[in-house]
């Protein structure tokens, strides 16, 4: 009998609207990956059921999990972004609510950014979930796998669950431990890249953001992601990527009461790079929210890469620390591990609206001086901004876009900022009774429903508007489109063109 079966929900159209039938990535399910190895560490069968990379309908869902028969059904909700952990939600409890529907004995569990952040709304609010994981879960899950059954005495015992008892009240067990940092390639060793589907070849169901694969289709896939680090040791308000670390038992997490940094061993991350390699995935994304960071890691990580990227055939993206890479011969050797784009959060183009929020990420540094360094090494930039932080006006916000255009890095990316739950700017929200999304859609950024945050000048819905049209001014700017061409090329051209052809509708102002 398989003990446990990790579902990646599919929600796709609820989020991205038309994007999804080409535009979107299509994320390799890091932590079902990371989870299902460790599992297996610890002799218990696992799947893998990935309903986004094969676009599986509930019914069909369902088929596969009736024949699978797993003791404990596990859904694995994080964002490809990782900020979309919520969203996902939506696609997730559906599925759920549809499996209980057709058999009540199975045991549904939760693990990812939502639940973690709030895990007891969550109980309340879904009743086809038995139980959630209140951080990553690693040990968690292998004391849950133990259980002969999952009865309230037994729940009761698991450090790391919240769960519903019989008498149907919320049960909030102590947390339990991370991995410890000595023990991260012994607990959580790699990923078990086998379980994956595939339609002809290995990672052929997933694929790159557009701007990854250069703007062209052909070299999106095969694609896959990884992480040589876990979390971040900065407390931005607006992210809750450190929620996975939560130790206490507050209703509602906040991400920057957790913020640490965990690291793979280089010689150990490395074999999964190379694992990849032979499975003819040259398309890579480092999912590391600071990749840049720690040069103890991240210099002989890229020494090892560059052996392996001798004919430049590598193509790899990871994120880096705006001050971190001021240093020439560093930015060489980032660029000789293969390392093709760097995906920078500059934020804001007004500095008073970065500094507040940024909380420690940024010391006072020229970004255009950095940006012109990385675009002499050779290496691409996909810029990152955010509309609607606390203190944005229009007109801080227009600063934003002209810087963004003289930058003109050759991929663009803006938010409107969300009150993600997790987030130190989603407690604020709830504590000054500020209008929150009504769905778990309305967190996505891309989705109909969509709903961000107002500033004091602005509403949500003209922040939203604002940040659809430059979405669209950006990508037909006459110098940003002569740059594509010079380096990529006219097919390149196109298929930006035609990405801006899509119009997606939002419900605070269409
Ligand atoms: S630097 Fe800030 S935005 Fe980036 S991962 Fe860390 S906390 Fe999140």
């Amino acid at each position: 009998m398989l003990d446990v079966l990790f579902i990646t929900p599919n929600n796709s159209n609820g989020i991205y609207q038309q994007l999804s039938n080409k535009y979107s990535a299509i994320e390799t399910p890091t932590w079902s990956l990371l989870l299902a190895q460790s599992c297996r560490s610890q002799d218990y069968k696992v799947a893998i059921l990935d309903c986004l990379a094969e676009n599986l309908s509930d019914e069909n869902a369902y088929s596969r999990i009736k024949k699978l028969n797993p003791k404990l059904i596990c859904f694995v909700v994080y964002g490809q972004n990782v900020n979309a952990g919520t969203t996902n939600m939506s696609g997730a409890t559906r599925l759920a609510k549809f499996l209980k529907d057709k058999n009540k004995s199975y045991k549904i569990s939760f693990i990812g950014s939502h639940v973690q952040a709030l895990p007891v709304e969550t109980l309340k609010n879904e009743q086809e979930i038995d139980f959630v994981f209140s951080n990553e879960g690693v040990y968690a899950l292998w004391n849950v796998l133990r259980l002969n059954n999952f009865d309230d005495g037994n729940l009761k015992k698991i450090n790391g669950i919240v769960f519903r008892d019989l008498s149907n009240s919320i049960i909030f067990n102590p947390a339990e431990k991370l991995v410890p940092q000595s023990r991260m390639d012994i607990d959580m060793p790699g990923y078990a890249w086998d379980l994956l589907p595939y339609n002809k070849k290995p990672f052929d169901l997933y694929r790159s953001p557009m701007w990854h694969a250069e703007y062209i289709e052909e070299q999106r896939t095969p694609y896959a992601a990884l992480q040589t680090s876990l979390g971040c040791q900065f407390k931005c308000e607006f992210c809750m990527i450190n929620i996975l670390n939560r130790n206490d038992e507050q209703e509602i997490g906040v991400a920057g009461d957790y913020s640490s940094m965990r690291f793979w061993s280089p010689e150990f991350i490395i074999k999964e790079f190379d694992k990849l390699i032979s499975y003819g995935v040259k398309t890579i994304r480092i999912v590391d929210e600071m990749f840049l960071l720690n040069p103890k890691y991240y210099v002989p990580i890229c020494n090892l890469l560059k052996e392996r990227n001798k004919e430049d055939n590598l193509r790899l993206w990871a994120y880096s620390r705006i001050d971190t890479i001021k240093n020439h011969q560093i930015l060489e050797l980032v660029r000789k591990a293969g390392i093709k784009w760097l995906c920078l959060g500059i934020e804001s183009g007004d500095k008073k609206v970065r500094l507040e929020v940024a909380k420690g990420k940024f010391e006072d540094v020229d970004v255009k001086k950095i940006v012109k360094a990385v675009h002499d090494a050779d290496i691409d930039i996909m810029a990152n901004y955010i509309y609607g932080l606390p203190g944005d006006t229009k007109e801080t916000i227009e600063k934003t876009f002209e810087l963004s255009k003289e930058l003109c890095t050759r991929a663009w990316n803006t938010y409107a900022a969300m009150a993600l739950p997790g987030s130190q700017l989603y407690k604020n929200a709830v504590d000054q009774k500020i209008k929150l999304p009504e769905n778990y859609e309305g967190y996505s950024f891309h989705s109909y429903n969509s709903q961000p945050l107002p500033t004091d000048t602005l509403s949500a819905g003209e922040i939203l508007k604002i940040r659809d049209q430059k979405f669209i001014e950006y990508h037909t700017d006459k110098n940003f489109l002569i740059k594509i061409k010079e380096k990529f090329g006219d097919n390149a051209v196109n298929n930006i063109v035609d990405m801006t052809s899509v119009k997606i509708k939002r419900k605070l102002y269409n």
